[in-house]
């Protein structure tokens, strides 16, 4: 009975460092790691030990014989990964086709006698997270936690969806860390604001940046602006009660929303705002959420891309997982033929063979949905948004004219600037070798903020790391800036502040 990994696999790799056999990959160090949208267990090698479903700290992993229903498919999916590589490492060295597996590597320094650091991480999502833990637990370093909201957790928090559970469970295992006896969780304090970067600077050996993309990417389109033209943050802060979102954010009272983008972020959009409200009961939706929906109109999502089914920027569990829901149809709109060449034609990744096997119709705009469904649009980008008081209507490149009651731009993030660090304003992140700021000495970035808005959860871990193994280095190096003379963090402003 071989485990499988499943749907909401966050890639962390926590499975790999605990598989006493080696058969779950791509692992750390090899080609592929990073590049695929899950790991996968190879069911030829499994010995069923469960050490992988132990470790994993999204619950993504379960024996084959135990899949429920919805993800019964995750065997073959595991299996298929596999097909075309050896179980041997040495069969197919130096082929093009395939690379041997290695063993996993995760190297790092781990410098025993090293005097603890004093090390301020910004920002308590994945990202600040698995840069603290690693710190944490592998150094006897003292972390000051920063987050600007009263409550941490970040993306995990405000940003996973609430119809996906196991997700948000890794947020308490990042928890665990809040109570750490060497952390110092400072929330509702705005680096900027409430204490300086400089101040901030000064009083620890490093500081690490964990501050994410937090800035929608805009459309600069006519009509962007209207009333009913809203950012994906709004709906996901919206669903997930974030503070600054108020519960009248979305109104949920029009039949059509066309959501510009086919990322990760609109897929989730899309199935909550055509969730059943009972199917959302016990999850950590908002309070306000299942109402507005209840009360509410929304029967149909549509979702604008600019490009071909081949180049849908959703991954496919979560396409797998759209596809699967009971209740809600999900189509692509057979408009152009290029559509259907690429749906007919060779499959050129999971997403989009899984594309090739949803409906098809060519969708009269004119005609109201009859069931709850989902449609894909490809080939078709917006060019403006018509309205007056608000927006009914999105006009797209390829001539067509979707009425709809509600925008949602979805196109992805960008970095904002951080005091005092030098910014690539075209990239948006802040420039870096392997997580060092240039030129600042002491200043480190992990996360979004370090490599652009792209990757889920888990890829933080290995980017942490590799943060993290920079900061140390330099710490043994003696390349830490000399704070002899400045006040450590627990008589500074940032006691005062923990203690008020
Ligand atoms: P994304 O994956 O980068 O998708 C952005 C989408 O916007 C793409 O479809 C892109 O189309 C489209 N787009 C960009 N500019 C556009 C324009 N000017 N006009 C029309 N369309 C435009 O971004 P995201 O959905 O915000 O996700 C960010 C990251 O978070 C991703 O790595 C995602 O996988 C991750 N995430 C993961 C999960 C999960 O694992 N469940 C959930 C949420 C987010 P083009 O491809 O044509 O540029």
């Amino acid at each position: 009975m071989p485990f499988a990994i499943t749907q909401t696999c966050c890639t962390d790799a926590s499975c790999v460092s605990v598989c006493p056999v080696n058969c779950i990959h791509p692992a750390p160090g090899e080609p592929d790691f990073g590049t695929t949208d899950m790991l996968y267990v190879d069911p030829r090698t499994c010995i069923d030990c469960g050490a992988c479903a132990d470790a994993c700290p999204v619950d993504a992993v379960f024996p084959v014989e135990r899949l429920s229903a919805s993800l019964a498919g995750y065997a073959q999916v595991n299996a298929d990964f596999y097909a075309a590589r050896p179980v041997s490492a040495a069969a197919e060295e130096g082929s093009p086709t395939f690379h041997a597996w290695q063993q996993p590597t995760f190297t790092r320094t781990l410098p025993a006698d090293m005097a603890p650091l004093e090390v301020a991480v910004v920002g308590t999502g994945p990202a600040g997270m698995y840069a603290a833990q690693d710190l944490l637990l592998h150094t006897s370093s003292r972390v000051t936690l920063v987050d600007r909201l009263d409550t941490p957790g970040g993306l995990v928090r405000f940003g996973v969806a609430p119809d996906h559970p196991s997700t948000k469970r890794i947020g308490e295992m990042f928890a665990r860390f809040h109570r750490h006896p060497r952390v110092r969780l400072l929330l509702g304090t705005e680096v900027g604001s409430d204490v300086t970067a400089d101040e901030l600077a000064r009083r620890h050996d490093a500081v690490v940046w964990a501050v994410g993309a937090p800035v929608p990417k805009d459309l600069d389109l006519p009509g962007a602006g209207l009333p009913g033209s809203i950012a994906a943050d709004t709906v996901v802060g919206w669903y997930n009660g974030h503070p600054e979102v108020p519960a009248d954010a979305v109104d949920t009272s029009v039949s059509r929303v066309v959501v510009v983008g086919t990322g990760n972020v609109a897929i989730d959009v899309a199935r909550v705002l055509t969730a059943r409200p009972d199917d959302l009961a016990g999850t950590p939706v908002a309070a306000h959420v299942p109402p507005a929906l209840r009360a509410g109109a929304i029967r149909e999502v549509v979702l604008l891309a600019r490009r071909g089914p081949e180049a849908v920027a959703a991954t496919a569990p979560e396409l797998r997982e759209l596809l699967g829901r009971s209740g809600v149809d999900v189509l692509v709109d057979e408009h152009d033929p290029r559509i259907t060449e690429s749906l007919d034609g060779p499959a050129v990744g999971a997403a989009h063979a899984l594309l090739q096997g949803a409906a098809r119709e060519k969708i009269d705009w004119s005609v109201p949905a009859e069931r709850p469904r989902v449609v894909f649009r490809f080939h078709s980008a917006p060019e403006r948004f018509e309205g007056s008081a608000r927006v009914q209507a999105v006009h797209t490149a390829d001539g067509a004219v979707v009425p709809a009651g509600l925008v949602v731009r979805s196109v992805g993030h960008r970095g904002r600037p951080v005091p005092g660090l030098p910014f690539d304003d075209e990239r948006g992140v802040v420039p870096n070798d392997a997580g060092r700021v240039e030129g600042r000495p002491g200043h480190y970035v992990v996360g979004w903020i370090k490599r652009g808005p792209s990757g889920g959860i888990g890829a933080n871990r290995t980017c942490a790391a590799e943060t993290i193994g920079s900061l140390l280095d330099d710490a043994v190096a003696g390349r830490l800036p000399d704070r002899s003379g400045h006040p450590s963090p627990v008589r500074s402003v940032l006691h005062r502040l923990l203690r008020s």
